[in-house]
């Protein structure tokens, strides 16, 4: 019995001691991106889905994902536009809707700020909700466009959101409405995408916050860099090498990170 108990003492005291090792290497990360972060004279940033999911939108390939639910090569391709309307459709509007009632986070708000002191020159984004625009930030690339804005896919003539939740089809040709976001199989805006790549060109430091790195060519513009590369997520599913890597909740991690900086200055 008391050896039971003093096992027990002696895991649960291991495991404090664990747990705070693990709390100091997690605080010592922060205070370090923060130097890095004044240290630079060029930050850019590449935000993923994980940027959005504390705005309370679903990503797209963590277990609770968007694409858990739908098949993406049913809904969200030129394919499904041209031959499936009704389905494209459905899944838009209802994606369309979340986006609506859904805000920037803290996070978004710090990566403005630090845009306005300076810190940071630009922002990559593959999610296409228009929240870092939202939160302030001036110099953002949407490299897979925005769910915000319409266009007939027939004459590319703007279209409201209005018309193309309601079915009406473009008043210049008739044709299809669709959002103005990049579609699987579709090719990246050209100047975005040459943007994104002279930027990070030109960083010293590139942060990647919650991306998986899975859909290219956006998961490999980080490799033209010759700065320091340092990746912010909430899982670690991704086995390459960083300069840093930052396990946790992009918001969340931002704000710690942020504190460090308000310290430092
Ligand atoms: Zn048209």
């Amino acid at each position: 019995m008391t050896i039971a108990l003093l096992g027990c003492c002696l895991f649960f005291s291991y495991l404090l001691i664990y747990i705070q090792g693990v709390d100091k290497m997690i605080n010592y990360q922060f205070r370090e991106l923060a130097k890095e972060i004044l240290d630079s004279k060029y930050t850019v940033v590449l935000t993923g889905a994980g940027m959005s999911t504390e705005s309370g939108l679903s990503d797209f390939r963590s277990p609770t994902g968007i694409w858990k639910e739908f098949d993406p090569m049913k809904v969200a391709t030129i394919d499904a536009l041209i031959n499936d309307y009704d389905n494209f459709h459905r899944f838009y509007t209802l994606r369309g809707k979340s986006n609506t009632t859904a805000t920037p986070h803290e996070g978004h708000y710090i990566l403005s700020n630090w845009e306005d002191d300076g810190l940071v020159k630009s922002i990559i984004t593959q999610n296409v909700d228009d929240f870092h625009k939202k939160a302030g930030s001036k110099n953002v690339l949407n490299i897979h466009g925005s769910i915000r804005e319409f266009r007939c896919f027939s004459c590319g003539r703007e279209a409201t959101r209005d018309d193309f939740i309601n079915r009406v089809p473009c008043n210049s040709c008739g044709g299809k409405l669709r959002p103005g976001i990049v579609l699987f199989g579709e090719a990246l805006p050209v100047y975005e995408l040459e943007k994104s790549i002279e930027e990070v060109k030109k960083a010293e430091l590139v942060l990647i916050i919650g991306t998986s790195l899975t859909v290219y060519p956006a998961a490999g513009i980080h490799k033209r860099t010759s700065g320091k590369v340092v990746y912010i997520n909430n899982e670690n599913e991704v086995k390459k090498k960083f300069d840093m890597v930052i396990i946790g909740k992009a918001g969340e991690v931002l704000k710690k990170v942020n504190e460090e900086i308000l310290k430092l200055k």
